[in-house]
């Protein structure tokens, strides 16, 4: 079974400044009620064709040179697709993916993935790393969907990105705002604790995981302003 579980050809909002293709990766160790992929989360996406994706990238690149900046490769979490005796994982597929000569970025929940992002950091095989964290490392538990990553365990994983040198790959930190769970007070103490660039997204009802979700009100247009003026300006 492929972990490939969809392909967006050209998109301009997963990679500020690039028009990018997204690679989405089926299975995730996390269960935040807000997420919006829940059959990727779950695994329960149909595996998308692989060969359907290098047909339209390499179309792409010969009918329209220059036009896709890059790859993202997102999920549920991509890390967690790995090699077997009899099948590629995740760093065969972005080595496979080299030929098209475009830079690579990763999005991670990082719970566990430090191996995988490594071994592709080493191997030059990546440009960048979008992790994202969900809250502070004592919150974690009220996020993710249970208790089995605890603080010591969070704070030591962005101790270890941290570590990741600038000049090798590109790591930027990303955190979803969400009323009651997520707001300026926690944001505020992960700022604390990181060491590379960090943006803040707000969550949008739609089709979460936790159907609760798609009721909750919003924060103001107002204060998602200010919220925006004080930690992505
Ligand atoms: S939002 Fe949470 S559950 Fe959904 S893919 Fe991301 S880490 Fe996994």
């Amino acid at each position: 079974m492929s972990g490939v579980k969809g392909f967006t050809p050209v998109s301009t909002v997963d990679w500020p400044g690039k028009i990018v293709s997204v690679i989405y990766i089926g299975g995730c160790n996390f269960r935040c009620g807000y997420c919006h992929n829940p059959e990727l989360a779950l695994n329960t996406a149909p595996d998308y064709p692989v060969e359907d994706i290098f047909r339209r990238l390499a179309k792409a690149q010969r009918d329209e040179p220059g036009w896709i900046d890059g790859i993202v490769i997102t999920g549920g979490e991509p890390t967690l697709w790995r090699s077997t005796r009899d099948a590629p994982g995740l760093l065969e597929f972005i080595e496979s993916l080299k030929c098209f000569r475009l830079p690579i970025r990763i999005d991670t929940n990082y719970a566990e993935p430090f191996p995988t992002l490594l071994e592709a950091v080493r191997r030059q095989s990546i440009y960048g790393i979008m992790v994202d964290i969900k809250t502070t490392p004592s919150q974690y538990y009220r996020v993710i969907g249970g208790s089995f990553l605890k603080a010591p365990e969070v704070r030591q994983k962005i101790k270890d990105i941290n570590t990741f040198p600038k000049d090798v790959v590109d790591v930027q930190y990303r955190t979803t705002a969400i009323p009651g769970l997520v707001e300026e007070p926690e944001i505020r103490e992960i700022r604390k604790l990181l060491k590379k660039p960090h943006t803040v997204q707000f969550f949008r009802p739609g089709h979460c995981l936790d159907p609760k979700f798609n009721d909750i009100a919003l924060f103001t247009s107002e204060r998602e302003e200010a919220m925006r003026k004080e930690f992505n300006s």
